[in-house]
């Protein structure tokens, strides 16, 4: 995979003392290489490879200490704004109803990802409607209703009619409900045509979305990027959704297709569940992208599925700044709870993708965690500040583990704290009326 291959490449670098330009250059052939390999756009590997090299050739790195890890700065830095470089957030319409609309080709996802974005509105506090316009077959209709069910979100249906009555009829229906959001589920085709796309500016012109969303399979690759590309030029997207992130090994559409139709990544599917949506985050999946995992997303995730007391214990402690190590260690139990476990080790940094193949080694580095944090003193867990290198080496002996394994916890732990103090403001900013998305 891309990543594997990138962390070889750079694993040479870092090594390094001082980098020539021919070492440089070297570097950037074989990133450029598993660039294409991994089905990135020819032309944004060209233009990413080109600013890449101009900036790791410059003084910024020749001079440096560490020349490897800043040209890794440097390549991490530049996919994240290949990707968007920030979140893309939801639009929202200011007065009356926000209508979504979700486009895309037969299989990609819409109907899933329309369960799936409803499920986080109504998190965030909104009340969304679903409305079935894939008329084309009654099953597609009966997805819909079957994910509403299991959600507990309401599901606009009208049989077999014209899906611009449809979602017309969705939006008085909305009012009457009381219903501030709309996410229409449209019909897909197997490919691109005219009477596909015809339908869809109908609907659009009809009900006026605040976005259009393409649902896209990230499987497909470069096929992904073209889909995304005819559909903007007929449609004028608002955003895209990357579906199957789960199973896509290559990251070939996620690092290209914004570069090539100007759209953002709104949210990634990660999964068949319908708790498997994401906002999608360039910073985050630059570092998966570079192997450097991803514990941002995780501790999002544990502390979303951390119940309400916990929650407030939590909230309790970072007021008065005592979350301290046996916390951290209360929360890596939690965070074993949450989904499957290779999908929550992925973004474990330190973890290679190649762990995740026998997971019997997945445990072991939890235990390790644990082991390190239970040789640690009540006073140094309470106070991990006063950990300094002799307790440091102390504890590493004791645990069985290296220094730099009791750094890169410690570092995770204050990661964990910020992000956990990030949350709980948001937290209190949500209370406020203010909304996520
Ligand atoms: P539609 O034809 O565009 O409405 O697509 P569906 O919503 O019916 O989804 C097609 C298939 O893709 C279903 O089997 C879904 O479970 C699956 N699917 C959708 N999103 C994801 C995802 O993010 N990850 C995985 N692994 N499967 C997904
Ligand atoms: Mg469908």
């Amino acid at each position: 995979a891309l990543t594997q291959k990138l962390n070889d490449i750079f694993k040479k670098l870092k090594g390094k003392g001082k980098l020539t330009e021919a070492d440089v250059k070297q570097a950037m052939r074989e990133v450029k290489l598993a660039l294409l390999e991994a089905d990135v756009n020819f032309k944004v590997v060209k233009d990413l490879i080109q600013k890449i090299s101009e900036r790791a050739v410059g003084q910024e790195v020749m001079e440096s200490l560490t020349p490897g890890q800043q040209v890794i700065k440097i390549v991490n830095d530049e996919l994240v704004q290949l990707m968007g470089s920030k979140e893309a957030k939801l639009n929202f319409s200011s007065g009356g109803i926000t209508v979504i609309m979700l486009v895309g080709l037969q299989g990609s996802g819409k109907t899933t990802t329309a369960g799936k974005l409803g499920r986080l509105l109504s998190k965030s506090g909104k009340k969304p409607l679903l409305t079935a316009a894939d008329i084309y077959r009654p099953a597609a209709i009966k997805q819909l209703q079957v994910v509403g069910e299991k959600l507990d979100l309401p599901v606009f249906t009208m049989g077999q009619q014209d899906p611009v009555n449809i979602a017309r009829a969705s939006v008085e229906y909305a009012h009457k409900h009381n219903n501030d959001v709309i996410i229409i589920d449209t019909a897909g085709r197997l490919h691109i045509d005219e009477e596909l796309m015809d339908e869809l500016s109908r609907i659009k012109q009809a009900v006026n979305p605040s976005e259009i969303l393409l649902v896209v399979d990230s499987m497909t690759g470069q096929d992904a990027v073209n889909v995304a590309e005819e559909f903007n030029k007929r449609l004028a997207l608002t955003g895209l959704i990357l579906t199957k992130l789960d199973g896509d090994t290559r990251g070939g559409a996620a690092l290209s297709v914004k570069a090539v139709t100007g759209c953002p990544i709104k949210f990634v599917g990660m999964g068949e569940k319908l708790e498997n949506l994401e906002p999608f985050y360039p910073e985050r999946m630059a570092s998966r992208i570079l192997g450097m995992g991803d514990v941002l997303t995780l501790i999002e995730k544990a502390t979303q599925s951390f119940d309400l007391k916990k929650a407030q214990e939590l909230e309790q402690k970072l007021k008065t700044q005592s979350f301290d190590l046996n916390d951290f260690l209360e929360q890596l139990s939690q965070v074993k709870k949450i989904g499957s476990l290779d999908q929550i080790l992925s973004m474990i940094p330190g973890f290679s993708p190649q762990k995740l193949q026998g997971l019997e080694l997945d445990e072991k580095e939890l235990v390790h965690v644990e082991a390190i944090i239970n040789s640690m003193t009540p006073e140094e867990r309470k106070n991990p500040s006063i950990i300094n290198g002799s307790r440091r080496k102390r504890i590493a002996a004791g645990s069985g583990t290296s220094i730099q394994d009791v750094n890169r916890l410690l570092k995770q732990y204050e990661q964990t704290r910020k992000m956990i103090k990030q949350m709980t403001d948001m937290e209190k900013g949500r209370k406020k009326g203010k909304h996520r998305f």
